[in-house]
């Protein structure tokens, strides 16, 4: 996705830099050392760029930004429309928010791209075909990062999926595939087991397939998909998950390809785009000159190919490979054999810039083509239907008796709503519960309405007003009984829209 952008640079001489600049941040643990790597590698291939540097992570947060970028940052990366980040490291403090997940969100970054290739034999791997991208879901799923503790057994996190957030995602995997010439999107998701959200992501994935006659669909439930990635990597092409799905296995991915410090990642948004390896700060290697770069500098190409500047990019990958070819090697890719000379990470930079301008001999050498700027067409809201018919409203018991629980329930409830069941940790426990089921001191009290509700398909769930939610939550607390929260139950289109208990 192409960002206009404004800046200029200070050197009007060299042709391509002009007009395009970048924020750039360092990071905590080895990203000094990797970000002065790479920017290395930049001026050398780019006379005259110049980023705007800015902090982030542990330095800015010591600073008191408690969301780990401040103001200045922000203005740089929004007046560049480019970020090219160290990893940083998330204080496990209460309080501080991770910067990744921040900027993701912020910026609206939704299309987390990872591209991972194996370089084979140069680099070793079981899978000298691998060639792998991963588009990870960037903002939502269990990453919105809402969690409570809600009593002193429980602890919730809450997994938000979006109809418009899988369709922008699902539609750049496939214009991804399209405008690179890859041939097959598969989908991963766990819907067997969420039906609702994982099931929303599955469903929009199949609508919008039927737009992508030319590539080829399939989906696997993600615990098969990923062990697949782990055994055959290579059958797989384009992959399109949630959010801590394509965490996951993008790291196995690039681990199998021969190492977590070869893959970069750029986080696509509207107006702005960040880029960084995949990696972390790596704090067992910090400070060492051990690390290796090349996550970071796949990073930047994918930032100047982004930038329209594919020559560039193509340039500084070809010496990566040459590099690569040559035996230099950081120790993460040694190997005997292979391994002409273990360098770290300043001297792998250098040996880079050296072969600017050569091509691999045996490695196929890149030539990035100028592909289509990728564009999402905006969102289009259905109307929906929405019927209210029945609340699961949640609970704080501490005795672990589902019996007496209902009995109270049901005794402290008016005429209008009856209880149809309750959970623990999602098992029915109530009625007909098994002894042997375990029980928290949270449970979840399954109210629908005592009018006319017919059991058995969802669809004939019967309407409910508002107010006898509200007045069920006044019996039960006059009733002293202490209400933890509410999720409203509706039908959407004539639908269930939420989930049977286990054993309902
Ligand atoms: P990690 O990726 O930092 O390290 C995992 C292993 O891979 C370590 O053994 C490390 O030495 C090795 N490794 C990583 N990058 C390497 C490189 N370039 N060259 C050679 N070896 C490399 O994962 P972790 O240890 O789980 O996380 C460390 C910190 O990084 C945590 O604070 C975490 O929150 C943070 N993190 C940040 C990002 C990011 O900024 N995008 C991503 C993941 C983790």
């Amino acid at each position: 996705m192409k960002t206009e952008l404004t800046a200029s640079l200070p050197n009007p001489v060299h042709p391509s830099p002009k007009g395009f600049s970048f924020a750039v941040a360092a990071g905590d643990g080895i990203g000094p050392e990797i970000t002065k790597a790479t920017l290395e590698v930049l001026r050398a291939a780019i006379p005259g760029i110049e980023p705007v540097e800015i902090v982030a992570g542990e330095q800015s947060y010591l600073q008191g930004e408690m969301t780990g970028l401040d103001a200045a940052a922000w203005e740089a990366i929004e007046a560049t429309g480019y970020l090219l980040k160290g990893p940083v490291t998330t204080p496990q403090g209460a309080g501080y928010k991770s910067v990744n997940v921040t900027l993701r969100k912020t910026l609206g970054l939704f299309a987390n791209v990872r591209p991972v290739k194996s370089y084979a034999p140069f680099v070793p791997t079981h899978f000298p075909k691998l060639d792998v991208v991963i588009v990870r879901e960037n903002e939502e799923d269990l990453y919105a990062g809402i969690e409570h503790q809600q009593t002193a057994d429980v602890v919730q996190c809450l997994k938000l999926i979006t109809r418009p957030g899988c369709e922008r995602i699902v539609r750049y995997a496939f214009e991804y595939a399209r405008v690179n010439g890859r041939k097959e999107v598969c989908c991963m998701t766990k819907d067997n087991i969420m039906k609702q959200t994982d099931g929303l992501f599955h469903k929009v994935f199949d609508e919008i397939a039927l737009e992508y006659p030319e590539i080829k669909t399939r989906h696997l439930i993600i615990d098969i998909g990923a062990a697949l990635l782990a055994q055959r990597p290579e059958q797989f092409d384009v992959i399109v998950t949630p959010n801590l799905y394509g965490d996951i296995v993008s790291d196995i991915v690039a681990q199998v390809a021969g190492s977590v410090g070869l893959a970069g990642s750029a986080n696509i948004g509207e107006k702005t785009a960040m880029f960084e390896a995949i990696h972390g700060s790596a704090p067992d290697i910090a400070g060492q000159d051990k690390a290796n770069p090349s996550g970071m500098i796949h990073a930047a190409a994918m930032m100047l190919a982004d930038a329209g500047k594919t020559r560039e990019a193509s340039l500084i990958l070809n010496a990566l490979l040459k590099t690569l070819e040559d035996g230099i090697h950081t120790p993460d890719i040694s190997q005997e054999g292979h391994t002409a000379q273990v360098v770290g990470t300043q001297a792998f930079a250098a040996a880079i810039i050296a072969r600017l301008g050569q091509r691999p001999t045996h490695l196929a050498a890149i030539d990035m083509p100028e592909v289509e700027p990728i564009h999402i067409r905006p969102y289009e809201r259905k109307t929906v239907s929405r019927t209210l018919v029945g609340a699961d409203i949640f609970v704080h018991f501490a005795d672990n008796n589902a019996n007496l629980l209902a009995e109270k329930l049901r005794a402290a409830t008016g005429p209008e709503m009856k209880l149809k069941m309750i959970t623990n940790r999602g098992v029915k426990v109530w009625p007909d519960g098994n002894p042997a089921t375990f029980c928290t001191d949270h449970w979840r009290c399954r109210f629908v309405s005592n009018i006319s509700r017919v059991d058995g398909e969802s669809k004939v769930f019967a309407y409910v007003p508002a107010q006898h939610v509200i007045n069920l939550l006044q019996d039960l607390l006059h009733a002293g009984i202490e209400v933890i929260k509410t999720e409203h139950l509706y039908n959407i289109d004539g639908q269930r829209g939420f989930s049977l208990g286990q054993g309902e």
